[in-house]
């Protein structure tokens, strides 16, 4: 007899990695808000990590990818995360990356097994999509932001598809080069499941960026994702786009509506 396929319903799964402190060094520190304290923390921001899964009708949508954090067993947090959903890692179809800065791109490669430092694909049967240009960037500006060991190994696994511009995946999913974060960071429009999705990476990371404006100091064109914002969310409140938010667990994805002059959450 032929066991039926397990199917998990169609729609958005936030993979929150959690809450983590960055300082000047640029290393991520987790960030327990029950137990840690900001005043320890001095001269430290605290952001959120909050990759998606997207499950269409066809295929099983990785959005970035989180910093690549192990549990106590040895296992990617976020691969977890997908296992506790329905699916395993192995049934990733597409993985799209805004761009390669360590807290997106962390986890696309894994350590093979606990006893070596061998790098492999984390989501072994999908293509991984980024742009050519992030990818060269990465490289010539290797400082703390980039985690080079990772991005390499993912070059050596065969699974890229680098994209140049703007420009369709398939039927589904659209991408285009923003800037602002970075020179070449890519956003997505996705339409499926009857929704409009946008992930606007680090360009659109919390919801309350899109309501006032607000330029910050960790972008590299920081007026550009400003402007950009307001732009993203004129065309959502005119196209009823769903936006995922990668560091917001407090609203971690919504539409969005006009209210008294005020962008609010529909
Ligand atoms: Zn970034």
């Amino acid at each position: 007899m032929i066991s039926e396929l397990k199917k998990i319903k169609t729609g958005i799964y936030p993979l929150s990695e959690g809450s983590y402190t960055i300082g000047w060094d640029k290393i991520f520190k987790p960030f327990d808000v029950t137990i840690d304290s900001m005043t320890d923390r001095p001269a430290s921001l605290l952001v959120e990590i909050q990759p998606f899964l997207l499950v269409t009708e066809t295929q099983n949508i990785l959005l970035d990818t989180g910093l690549g954090f192990y549990d106590s067993d040895n296992e990617l947090v976020i691969c977890n995360l997908i296992e506790q959903i329905g699916l395993q890692p192995e049934e990733i179809d597409l993985v799209l990356l805004s761009h390669l800065h360590k807290d997106h791109a962390g986890a696309v490669c894994r350590k093979e097994n606990s006893q070596t430092k061998n790098l492999i694909a984390s989501f072994p049967n999908a293509k991984y999509y980024l742009q050519n240009e992030e990818l060269n960037y990465a490289y010539s500006n290797a400082g703390s932001s980039y985690d080079l060991e990772i991005i390499e190994a993912l070059k050596q696994s065969g699974q890229i598809e680098l994209l140049d511009g703007d420009g369709k995946i398939n039927d589904e999913i659209n991408y285009e080069i923003s800037g602002g974060h970075t020179p070449f960071h890519q956003i997505f429009r996705i339409n499926a499941n009857g929704e409009r999705y946008f992930y606007g990476g680090d360009v659109a990371p919390q919801f309350s960026q899109m309501q006032r404006k607000f330029v910050a100091k960790y972008d590299f064109d920081g007026k550009r994702s400003a402007a950009l914002r307001q732009q993203y969310t004129q065309e959502g409140l005119e196209n009823d786009y769903t936006f995922l938010f990668f560091h917001d667990l407090k609203t971690p994805f919504c539409k969005l509506k006009m209210e008294n002059g005020k962008v609010m959450k529909k």
